[in-house]
């Protein structure tokens, strides 16, 4: 065979999901479009045995959309702690919202209009339709560009619109006629991609127990390109950050800073980083952690004084909290560990 047949493969990926596929996911039972919509944008950024965990955590919290509109965003972005990239939160709880006040709390089945919702682009709605409605349409995330991209040797630079314009195309003729093989087809896509066809150790170069079906046809395996397919494109330069975080404490009180709704850990709570302090206060300079964030290095110096009277005046946007609430507010990753290694916050917040 020159090249893999669309029908082929459609046939063999549908084949292969029901042999080799994830079959026993939380979010593959019971599939409203509430629950595939969560589960979808938690595995954006985040992986799966970290998802598994934390879905049925965030479901018991927020069992419904309505459950979720009505919640505060404090409550969302606290449970949300620890699982990164945070506008994924915040857009959780705008979209709760509009689907309960512009769609009587019922997503809507249709692709297009799915893709309007805050936070739900093409391929996040393609799944939501298929999964929870049945419809006919295409997925496109990274693990599907680079799987369609190995079984067609297609070496273009996928950050271009054009390259992926076309890879939409190519996934839209793939999908299969028979409705009741589109749930198989999509869920296979993503099982190949994540378990078979992965990044650095596809099926095809290592001694697993899967198998893939597409050797005999994948040209990035017959040219010998799995290394080079999909492009790489140029790293972003990484910058270098220095911040002081000011932890302070009164009593059984923290100050802590909400962050503007721009920029890192927007809508989270962390540490002043600058602040006026009586001349008396004593300082304990903590060791620098070093937070890595996708374009930034944060080297943070923690700078702890503990006040034997409040200060008469504290910066814009602080308050001072009181430890037993810490818990309930959506803290960044390093914020949380940091207070967990001075046993100001604990395991089960
Ligand atoms: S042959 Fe290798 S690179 Fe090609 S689809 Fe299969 S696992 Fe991926």
């Amino acid at each position: 065979m020159e090249f893999c047949e669309i029908n082929s493969f459609t046939d063999q990926l549908i084949a292969w999901q029901r042999k080799q596929g994830r079959h026993h996911l939380p979010w593959q039972i019971n599939r409203t479009a509430y629950r595939v919509w969560l589960s979808e944008v938690m595995l954006q950024q985040t992986q799966v045995s970290t998802v598994i965990e934390r879905y049925q955590v965030f479901l018991k919290k927020f069992p419904t959309v309505k459950a979720l509109a009505s919640a505060s965003i404090d409550d969302v972005l606290s449970e949300w702690s620890g699982m990164g990239y945070y506008t994924r939160a915040r857009n959780l709880h705008r979209c709760a919202q509009v689907v309960v006040t512009e769609y009587q709390g019922v997503f809507p089945s249709d692709p297009k209009l799915l893709e309007t919702l805050p936070g739900i682009g093409r391929s996040t709605a393609a799944a939501i339709a298929v999964f929870a409605y049945g419809q006919s349409a295409a997925i496109l995330d990274g693990n599907v560009k680079r799987v369609l991209a190995r079984v067609w040797g297609i070496q273009d630079d996928l950050s271009k619109n054009a390259a992926v314009n076309q890879l939409w195309a190519h996934a839209e003729t793939l999908l299969p006629h028979a409705p009741e093989d589109l749930v198989s087809y999509t869920q296979g896509l993503m099982d190949f991609g994540a378990t078979c066809c992965t990044q650095n150790k596809p099926a095809c170069i290592s001694q697993g127990s899967i198998t893939c079906p597409f050797e005999d046809v994948c040209l990035a395996k017959r040219f010998d390109l799995i290394k080079h397919i999909p492009l790489k494109v140029k790293k972003v330069k990484v910058s270098t950050v220095n911040i002081d975080w000011w932890v302070l404490q009164y009593k059984d009180k923290l100050l802590l800073e909400k962050r503007p709704h721009q920029g890192i850990w927007a809508g989270l709570w962390s540490f002043p980083e600058s602040i006026d302090l009586p001349k008396s206060a004593k300082q304990l300079e903590r060791q620098v952690i070093k937070h890595v964030l996708t374009h930034r290095v944060l080297n943070i110096r923690p700078i702890q004084v503990t006040l034997q009277r409040p200060l008469t005046k504290i910066p814009a946007n602080c308050e001072w909290i009181e430890l037993a609430d810490l818990k309930n507010l959506g803290l960044p990753t390093p914020v949380r560990l940091f207070l967990k290694n001075l046993d100001l916050i604990h395991d089960d917040a």
